[in-house]
C-alpha cells in the first residue's frame, strides 16, 4: 500500500491545494468504525459532513450499489431506467405534503442551483433573499445565496440579484417584496456551526413568500433524511416550503442531489430548461432507495431523538462547554477558551476520534444515524480524556 507520505508528496506536486487534510489515510470503513493503513481503529462522529448517516458500507447500500453497477452504471436522461423514477417517487411522496415532483442533480449545491433556476424562472428578473450564517455550496448561485467575506470576496462578481439578511424574523419579512423570487434557508443552519432556526422566523418567511408570491427554499442538503430525529428538518416546525433541496446523506455516499418540488412549482421547468449528464443515474439512485429504507424507519427516527438528547446532555457536561446547539444527531459545542481545530488534531491523534470544528471555538457531531447508547457513551469518555 502506498504509505501516506507518499500520499501526501503527491498531492503537493498535483493536486490543486483547496482542501486542509488531516494526516490520516483511511483505508477501511464498517459502521461508525473506520481503519487506517495502519489497521489502527477509529470512531467517527463526522460521517464525511454527514453523508454516511447509515455508518460506512452499510450491507442494504452496498448490495444496491453492486447489484445495480453488475446491471447497468449510465444511460443518461434521454432514455428511462427504473431506480430514479422509483426515487422521484419515493422522495416526492416523502415530503412537502406528498405530491409534488423531483429533479435530480450530483451535490447539494447543484440542487440549490436548480432551486433558485425553477424560482427565478417562476419569476422572472426576481430577487434572492438568504441570512447570515448560510451555507448553500460553491457554485456560483447558490455561492450568491452564502453570504459569507472569506467565500465570496475571491469570487467577485458573484450572480446580482442576491440580498443576505440577518437570521431574524423581522429581517427576513422585511427583505421581502413584490420583487423577491425566492427566500433560501437551512431549517438547521449546519457548515456555520449548527444553529437551528427558530421557528418564528420559518413561519415569518413563509407569511412573506405567501404575501408576495416568492418561493421558501428549504435547504435541508445536511439537515435532511432523519439528521434530526425527523425525516425532513422542517417537519419539526411545521413550516411547509415549495421547494426543499437533498443531497449529502441521500445516495450512502454516493454523488447524488435532488430538489423536490411542491405541485405549484413541479411544471416550472420545461424540457430542456436545465439538466446534468449524470443525475439521476441508476447506481446512485439504487443507493438511494437502500437509504430511504432505513431512514424513514419511525424507529430509527425516535432512536435518532432519544441519542441527541443523551450526547447533547453528556456534552454539556463537559468541562470548558458554555453552549450545546442543535438537534438529533445534529449537535455543536462551544468552548469558553476555544482551541476547537487543536481539539479536533488531538481527537484523530490522541483518542482516534473523527470530528470537525466549524469555527474557533466550535465542535461539530455528525455520528452515524444507526449508533447505540455504547457509541455516545464512548465518544463523551473521549472527550473528556482530552479535555
Ligand atoms: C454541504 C452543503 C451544501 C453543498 O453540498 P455539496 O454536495 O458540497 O455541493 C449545500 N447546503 C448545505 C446546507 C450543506 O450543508
Amino acid at each position: 500500500m502506498t504509505s501516506l507520505a507518499a500520499l501526501q508528496a503527491l498531492e503537493r506536486a498535483h493536486v490543486v491545494p483547496a482542501y486542509a487534510r488531516q494526516p490520516v489515510q483511511f483505508v477501511r470503513g464498517e459502521g461508525a468504525r473506520l481503519w487506517d493503513a495502519d489497521g489502527v481503529e477509529y470512531l467517527d462522529f463526522q460521517t464525511g459532513l454527514a453523508v454516511t448517516s447509515l455508518g460506512h458500507s452499510h450491507p442494504a447500500v452496498v448490495a444496491a450499489i453492486q447489484q445495480q453497477a453488475a446491471q447497468l452504471v449510465h444511460v443518461g436522461n434521454l432514455f428511462y431506467s427504473e431506480p430514479g423514477m422509483r426515487l422521484a417517487e419515493r422522495l416526492a411522496r416523502s415530503a412537502l405534503g406528498g405530491g409534488g415532483k423531483v429533479h435530480f442533480a450530483n451535490s447539494g449545491t447543484e440542487a440549490n442551483e436548480a432551486a433558485l433556476k425553477v424560482a427565478r424562472k417562476a419569476k422572472p428578473q426576481g430577487t434572492i433573499v438568504s441570512v447570515h450564517r448560510g451555507f448553500h455550496g460553491r457554485t456560483y448561485g447558490s455561492l450568491s445565496a452564502t453570504p459569507q467575506e472569506a467565500k465570496q470576496a475571491p469570487f467577485a462578481p458573484l450572480v446580482p440579484g442576491f440580498v443576505a439578511v440577518a437570521p431574524t424574523a423581522a429581517a427576513v419579512a422585511g427583505a421581502v417584496d413584490a420583487q423577491t423570487a425566492a427566500v433560501i434557508l437551512e431549517p438547521v443552519q449546519g457548515e456555520s456551526g449548527v444553529w437551528v432556526l427558530d421557528d418564528e422566523l420559518l413561519q415569518a418567511a413563509r407569511a412573506a413568500c405567501d404575501e408576495h408570491g416568492a418561493a421558501l427554499i428549504f435547504d435541508e442538503v445536511q439537515c435532511g433524511l432523519g439528521r434530526t430525529g425527523t425525516l425532513w428538518a422542517y417537519e419539526d416546525s411545521g413550516v411547509v416550503p415549495d421547494l426543499m433541496t437533498t443531497a449529502k446523506a441521500l445516495g450512502g455516499g454516493l454523488p447524488i442531489g435532488a430538489l423536490i418540488c411542491s405541485p405549484r412549482y413541479a411544471d416550472v421547468f420545461a424540457a430542456g430548461d436545465h439538466g446534468s449528464t449524470f443525475a439521476g443515474g441508476p447506481v446512485p439512485c439504487a443507493a438511494a432507495l437502500a437509504v430511504l429504507d432505513v431512514v424513514e424507519d419511525p424507529a430509527l427516527l425516535a432512536r435518532v431523538r432519544a441519542l441527541g438528547e443523551r450526547l447533547a446532555e453528556g456534552l454539556a457536561a463537559l468541562p470548558g462547554v458554555v453552549d450545546v446547539r442543535g438537534r438529533g444527531l445534529m449537535l455543536a459545542c462551544d468552548f469558553a477558551d476555544g482551541g476547537a481545530p487543536e481539539l479536533v488534531r488531538r481527537a484523530l491523534t490522541e483518542q482516534r476520534l473523527v470530528v470537525n470544528a466549524t469555527g474557533p471555538a466550535t465542535l461539530r457531531l455528525l455520528p452515524p444515524l444507526t449508533i447505540g447508547d455504547e457509541h455516545v457513551d464512548d465518544v463523551l469518555q473521549r472527550l473528556r480524556a482530552l479535555l
